[in-house]
């Protein structure tokens, strides 16, 4: 249990952004890559040539949304996705919010959407939304909305949650598969937010999921349901290593990322397993670590791993903003 709004606000962002900086050095690389060579700490250079502890559009993507929430009002209702459309076409072409004054790692959907988004499409309409636009580029940067009023109230509205996440979801990602995705995250996210260990936090999600899907859930985003089907009846803990797949769909890093939280109880070894299993390390890194920092609180991120993160200050301001009272 976090002590507190902003612990908990500050182990979410620099656990996100740890376990992206700890991926970036070898994002793209294999799993058989790693298991001959396994990350165990910050690395220098690698795949995107950066200095060790560099973050990279995960994190910058997930601190504009932090910005969004941290302006007056914007816990309450409908952010301004205006505001938050901006902050991403800032990254994108001026490098806002990046860790070293340079916007890297970009993906397809976001790409396509930013480009909508700096040509006047309204935020709710400018991501793609075809069934092949579910690459991960909404989940990697959700984690922010767990500070939302609606995403933690003591008495959730499932259906209020559904429609906050799905109208965030789809400035860069418009297809009912990424906001359920991300909405699932939210629920385990929630749960860990007041105080449940891992494993139960993700049971307490799944059941909560489930029984609305089943009961509230309409057309597209009802046929959606059987794609979590792993996470969504429980089966997902008992898999083996080769059954989870760490590419850049959506799916998959969810269901990377709970697998890694599940079978790890510290910090670290969660996020160096998500790591370790190879190709979209970054993104992979960062879902995991956002949860695995709230479940065992910035105490347990390795003090030498912080010591070389990116802008840690400013993440830790930002993170203080994002908790105070709105
Ligand atoms: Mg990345």
């Amino acid at each position: 249990m976090h002590d507190s709004l902003p612990t908990a606000a500050r182990a979410a962002l620099l656990g996100l952004a740890v376990g992206d900086a700890l991926g970036v050095p070898v994002e793209f690389l294999s799993r058989v890559a790693r298991r001959q060579d396994p990350v165990t700490g910050m690395r220098a250079y690698g795949t995107h040539r950066q200095p060790a502890g560099t973050w990279s559009d995960d994190s910058s993507l997930t601190f504009c949304l932090a910005e969004t929430l941290a302006q007056p009002g914007g816990r309450n209702g409908m952010p301004d996705l205006v505001d938050f459309a901006q902050r991403s076409i800032n990254w994108l072409y001026q490098s806002y919010w990046t860790a070293t004054g340079e916007t890297f790692d970009v993906g397809n959907a976001t790409r396509t959407a930013i480009g909508r988004l700096q040509r006047g499409i309204e935020p709710i309409k400018a991501g793609p939304n075809s069934e092949s636009d579910n690459g991960n580029g909404a989940l990697m940067r959700i984690l922010p909305l767990a500070f939302h009023e609606i995403w933690r109230a003591e008495n959730l509205d499932l259906s209020a949650a559904w429609a906050l996440t799905e109208a965030v979801a789809s400035v860069t990602h418009g297809h009912p598969r990424s906001t359920l995705g991300c909405f699932l995250y939210l629920l385990v996210a929630r749960g860990l937010l007041v105080g449940l260990a891992p494993a139960e936090a993700y049971h307490q999600a799944r059941a909560e999921g489930y029984n609305w899907l089943q009961t509230f859930a309409k057309g597209p985003i009802f046929y959606e349901w059987p794609k979590y089907g792993a996470v969504l009846h429980g089966t997902l803990p008992d898999r083996p290593e080769s059954a989870i797949s760490s590419s850049g769909y959506v799916v998959d890093t969810l269901e990377a990322a709970l697998w890694c939280l599940l079978r790890h109880d510290t910090y670290a070894a969660t996020v160096l397993a998500a790591v370790n299993l190879g190709d979209d390390t970054d993104t992979t890194g960062a879902v995991a670590g956002g949860l695995a920092g709230l479940a065992y609180g910035e105490a347990a991120i390795p003090a030498e791993w912080l010591a070389v993160l990116a802008r840690r200050a400013d993440v830790e301001d930002l993170a203080a903003r994002l908790a105070q009272p709105s």
